[in-house]
């Protein structure tokens, strides 16, 4: 019999927090790309012997913000911690970590899949610093300190997922959870969040764990849902030929797909973790707590609920308005200024707003289209001054030169006409001029009324509002039978 096996996922997100300078020093933080290498360090965050770290207090705000936005407990007491091992991204020979006591536990992200919705256990949330930034070219290392000390967090999940779409699902949320609690810039392409997938696989329908394995430095959804997939299909492969998982740490290959070892699993005792000599215990006071609860914004659980209440959009209308924050803002804006239900404003938004974002590559934070020109496009179309198929003229003619859409319906000649006059002479045209087509279409084809419907677009430029034309046309036809 052929056994089925599940997989079991748990993720490790490390997350840069936005914030002016360092977790433990002063140094700016800069941006990992563009930055001068090792231009923004000091003696603490470059490890020299004697500096003493000095708690940023903005990174543990941020952290707390995290925190309650997942709906963690949030500790009043947490422990600062050495994790030791040796690497040349890591000056101080140690990283300042939290261990057994975190900044905060017992979270939970809701996510949706196919399946429906589901809720991901946080196990942990903690603050700690990052490493140095590695590279190698032309058979040289190079290390750029700048990152060095960056505050980060690592949010930690129990192993509730069940498959890389869920992965990637709860991978997407957090990501933009971080976003709209503005305490990460989401930039993933500089490495600003970064996902380690722990991945079994166990037959399906028992209880225990098996074996895990955990794939480091996977820096896109892509890559996530890629190096899951590799390993659980690795993995299942070994069992089925009754084979053992040994646990490892593996790397994974964007170019391949694949994963490799790296090395063999470290545990908690190879860090050889203790208790950070040079800070205190962070002890933090409970009515400061509450004053960020209290601050924290609308998150996407509650945007959601709210455009389902006040505008009367479905869930899933609403969840794809809200899985971005900027979207959610920029759909808002249009709404505010345009007399069209917020069902039609979605679908616009959904609609040619999306296909420019995707087919631009231009991030919504970036778009030069102003809300009100596109609202006025909006109510233009509903109120049929200019037809469907103008409105999208006019809209990619708005999004390269960012006139506003009544000089471009002017310019262009665009706008509807609903005089009947006009557009009767068009459908007298089209009539006489087809004589063949009239008496088929008297002799029974039906079909035929869409065809002189083109014909009489096209005779007046796309202007005639299709109700008036369709009204005459079969008006104009019936007389013939006669
Ligand atoms: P460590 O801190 O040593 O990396 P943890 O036990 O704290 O290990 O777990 C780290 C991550 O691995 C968590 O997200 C957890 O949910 C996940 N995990 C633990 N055991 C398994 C398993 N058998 N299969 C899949 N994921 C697991
Ligand atoms: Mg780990
Ligand atoms: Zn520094």
């Amino acid at each position: 019999m052929q056994l089925k096996y599940e997989p079991i996922i748990g993720l490790e997100v490390h997350a840069e927090l936005l914030t002016k300078s360092k977790m433990f020093c002063g140094c700016e933080v800069v941006d990992s790309i563009t930055a001068k290498p090792n231009h923004y360090i000091c003696p603490v965050c470059t490890g020299q012997p004697g500096a003493l770290p000095v708690l940023n207090k903005k990174a543990v705000e941020l952290a707390v913000c995290v925190g309650l936005a997942l709906d963690c407990k949030i500790h009043t007491e947490s422990i600062f911690a050495r994790k030791n091992y040796f690497y040349p991204d890591l000056p101080k020979g140690y990283q300042i970590s939290q261990y057994d006591q975190p900044l905060a536990i017992d979270g939970k992200i809701q996510i949706e899949t196919e399946a429906g919705i589901k809720e991901v256990r946080i196990r942990r949330v903690h603050l700690e610093e990052d490493t140095g930034k590695l590279s190698h070219a032309d058979g040289h290392s190079f290390i750029d300190y700048n990152r060095s000390g960056v505050p980060l967090l690592e949010i930690v999940t129990e192993p509730d997922l069940r498959s890389s779409e869920e992965a990637k699902a709860y991978a997407t949320k957090l990501h933009a959870i971080l976003r709209y609690l503005d305490v990460n810039s989401g930039d993933m392409e500089k490495g600003v969040i970064r996902f380690e997938a722990n991945v079994s696989v166990r037959e399906a329908g028992s209880e225990g764990l098996n074996t895990r394995t955990e794939i480091k430095n996977l820096n896109s959804f892509r890559a996530l849902v890629q190096g899951a997939d590799y390993e659980i299909k690795r993995q299942t492969e070994i069992y089925s030929r009754g084979g053992i998982i040994e646990q490892e740490t593996l790397g994974f290959n964007e170019a391949t797909g694949k994963t490799y070892s790296q090395r063999g699993k470290e545990s908690a005792h190879d860090y050889r973790y203790f208790p950070e000599p040079d800070l205190p215990p962070l002890v933090l006071d409970s009515d400061w707590i509450e004053s960020i609860r209290a601050s924290l914004p609308e998150l996407p659980e509650a945007k959601t609920k709210r455009f389902i209440a006040d505008f009367g959009l479905t869930p899933s209308e609403a969840r794809f308005l809200t899985a971005e924050l900027s979207l959610a803002d920029y759909f808002e804006r249009v709404l505010a200024k345009s007399k069209s239900p917020a069902k039609t404003v979605h679908s616009w938004i959904a609609g040619e707003f999306m296909r420019y974002v995707n087919d631009s590559g231009i991030s919504i934070e970036d778009i030069t289209l102003s809300p009100e020109s596109f609202a006025k496009l909006i109510d233009m179309t509903a109120d049929k001054v200019i037809s469907g198929n103008s409105a999208k003229v006019v809209f990619n003619e708005m999004v390269k030169n960012g006139s506003n859409p009544e000089q471009i319906v002017q310019e262009k000649g665009l706008a509807q006409v609903s005089d009947e006059s006009f557009i009767q002479d068009a459908v007298m045209k089209v009539l006489n001029d087809n004589p063949s087509e009239v008496e088929k279409y008297l002799a029974g084809k039906d079909t035929l009324l869409q065809w002189f419907m083109g014909r009489v677009a096209r005779a007046t430029k796309g202007k005639a509002d299709p109700n008036v034309a369709k009204e005459l046309l079969v008006k104009a036809l019936e007389e013939r039978r006669k």
